[in-house]
């Protein structure tokens, strides 16, 4: 069994402990209910580091108003069983008033990346993300950090905050891992029926559209992004697309697409808002 720590005390007590070894320490944090997506996660990081240490947080803070904070799936003992499967060292899973006591206030700010794709629609989300991350960098001070592809905004913005706040950490991305029929692994996909489930699959395949046209000779971002909303719309438990977006590695926009550019796209399906995105390979 891993090592679980529920304390900031005690977590770095022992790391302290691991650094005095010099041994390495590659972290993983997570909002839990752990799934191939995140085992990937821990893999990479078991392969690259001496210790392994995985966070389970729900942050509070990266929620909006009206969002699924107290709904999100929450099951420790699982992610327990599964961080033991996956052999790693130490679990940190503390309360919300360990992370937030009374009277805290500071906040990192993200900035105009923060603003736009998801930020767009979930205002202060990424604000809330880069304020945690920075706090689980300085309790855990990992060598490395792994961040999955799967939220590409999130990935990038977390290399921004680390380069301008000098934060001495190596973030290592992670590609997206997909259940057997293309729907990209999330802890979130267990709010879908099997009726709702079918329409999810839209976002993958549109992707697989989007390559075609792409091969095909179709360069222009617009006619592709239309090409996909149409797609999307036509299954029957889309209740609406929030953005498709096609950009850079950097998250630029982009008119004409080339190799390496991103699709990335959030659709409501049923009640659930699920994101994705794709990278283009000519
Ligand atoms: P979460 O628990 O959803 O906050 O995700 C924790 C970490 O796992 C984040 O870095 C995510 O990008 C990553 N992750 C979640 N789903 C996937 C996936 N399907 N493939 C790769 N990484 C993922």
């Amino acid at each position: 069994m891993p090592l679980l720590f529920k304390k900031i005390k005690d977590l770095r007590n022992y790391l302290k402990s691991i650094r005095c070894d010099k041994k390495e320490i590659g972290f993983v944090p997570t909002m839990g209910y752990l799934h191939e997506g995140h085992r990937a996660l821990i893999r990479m990081a078991r392969n690259q580091n001496d210790v392994v240490v995985v966070s389970i947080f729900v942050n509070p803070t990266q929620f909006g108003e009206g969002e699924d904070y107290d709904r999100y799936p929450r099951d420790l003992e699982r992610d327990l069983a599964i961080c033991e499967e996956e052999g790693v060292d130490v679990v940190f899973a503390p309360e919300v008033s360990e992370i937030y006591p009374r009277g805290y206030r500071t906040k990192v700010c993200v900035g105009e990346l923060g603003k736009r794709l998801e930020g767009e629609f979930r205002p202060g989300h990424f604000d809330g993300v880069a304020t945690v991350v920075v706090k689980l960098f300085n309790i855990v001070q990992p060598h490395r950090a792994y961040f999955g592809e799967k939220d590409y905004q999130q990935l990038k913005i977390i290399e921004q905050v680390v380069e301008d706040l000098n934060i001495p950490v190596e973030i290592v991305p992670v590609p997206i891992v997909r259940e057997k029929d293309g729907l990209a692994c999330s802890s979130r996909n267990v709010y879908l029926s099997p009726e709702e489930r079918e329409s999810a699959l839209s976002l993958y395949k549109s992707f697989l559209l989007a390559e075609k046209m792409i091969k095909a000779g179709e360069r222009d971002a617009e006619r592709i992004k239309e090409a996909i909303k149409t797609f999307i719309q036509k299954h029957p438990h889309v209740k609406g697309i929030d953005y498709v977006e096609i950009t850079d590695e950097n998250l630029n926009p982009k008119k004409t697409v080339e190799k390496g550019d991103r699709i990335l796209l959030a659709v409501r399906v049923g009640n659930t808002r699920l994101i994705d995105n794709w990278k283009v390979e000519i």
